[in-house]
């Protein structure tokens, strides 16, 4: 970096309504609990840290005053919905605070039938932006403190929420990082990217934290956990790297939503969410698809019809 680009102040983004936001959504899930419209609300309390936040879950009226929302409020809440999480299913009936991209993962939860639109109650937030992962909790969203994926969010409003809280303020033009990057390894050889990729992989300590986090990963028994037979190779060596992401990459062709909660909890930094875009990119290519637009939809890769191209079977 040159002293002219040092000089640079960095681009502020405004959060300044997310305080009135957590106001609103204190007030509904109040509201829902005390007439029990739901048993449970799945929301954003604070975190140890000061200014941090973390998931809970609340089934008391008296409890909603523990949520906020703020640029801390990173995870995706879809996860405490699935199957992976039954003690939170239990619960009864559920609402959800939910950001743009987390009702994307919502619907395609939906579409695979895995949730009834019926039985939850979404409480949509405008936003902004939340903060890239090992960001300080008290940090100013800027230009250089947000996720990657915000900077090219087309659902800052979640639409098709019961309830939308907060006002989108005047947004700033960011660099598409992530795209020029996916642009950069599209321009490269088969080997090239070959290379790029295996690279990565090799750094994988196969601790499972991407899999976990993922809505869409919700197999009572992973097949990469099977030991008999064995499909993968289960220790983090290059071999069985490469086909624990091929899996992965597979099964969550034309699902993933882009959430990139996996990227965000990899202690390894491997960007994973380049790899979902680029999956995406090809559904989108080959099928017209896009995960998590339409609650009633099922991915390509696991729907079958007469009309499907069969020219490959030989
Ligand atoms: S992708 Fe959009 S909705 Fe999701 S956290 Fe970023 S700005 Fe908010
Ligand atoms: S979170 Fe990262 S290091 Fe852990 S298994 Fe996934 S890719 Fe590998
Ligand atoms: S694979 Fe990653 S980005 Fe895609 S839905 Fe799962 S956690 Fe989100």
């Amino acid at each position: 970096m040159n002293s002219t680009e040092k000089l640079q102040p960095a681009v502020i983004i405004d959060t300044s309504g997310y305080a009135a936001a957590g106001e609103e959504i204190r007030k509904e899930a109040a509201r829902l609990l005390e007439q029990k419209i739901v048993d449970a609300v799945v929301g954003y309390q604070a975190g140890r840290r000061t200014g941090s936040s973390q998931p809970v879950v609340i089934t008391d009226p008296a409890q909603a005053e523990k949520l906020v929302f703020s640029p801390t409020c990173v995870n995706n809440l879809s996860l405490y919905l699935t199957k992976a999480k039954k003690e939170i299913r239990a619960k009864g009936k559920l609402a959800v605070v939910a950001k743009g991209c987390d009702l994307r993962a919502l619907a395609g939860l939906m579409g695979e039938s895995q949730l009834k639109r019926e039985e939850l109650v979404i409480i949509g937030v405008v936003c902004a932006g939340v903060h890239a992962a090992g960001v300080a909790s008290g940090e100013p969203l800027t230009d250089a403190t947000i996720a990657k994926k915000c900077r090219e969010c087309s659902v800052h409003i979640p639409e098709g929420a019961d309830l939308i809280v907060g006002k989108l303020p005047e947004l700033p033009n960011l660099s598409p990082t992530e795209k020029e990057l996916l642009d950069k390894l599209d321009a490269m050889t088969p080997a090239g990217r070959w290379s790029y990729w295996k690279e990565q992989f090799t750094r994988c300590i196969r601790c499972l934290a991407c899999r976990q986090v993922c809505p869409f990963c919700y197999c009572e028994q992973c097949l990469c956990d099977r030991g008999r037979p064995q499909a993968v190779d289960t220790s983090p060596r290059p071999a069985g790297n490469m086909g624990w992401h091929i899996v992965r990459a597979m099964h969550l062709a034309g699902r993933c939503v882009g959430c990139a909660e996996c990227e965000r909890v990899c202690p390894m930094d491997i960007p994973l969410n380049l790899l979902n875009r680029k999956m995406a990119q090809e559904l989108k290519g080959l099928y017209g698809h896009e995960a998590g637009l339409t609650p009633t939809e099922k991915g390509p890769l696991t729907s079958y019809d007469e009309k499907d191209d069969q020219s490959f079977i030989k």
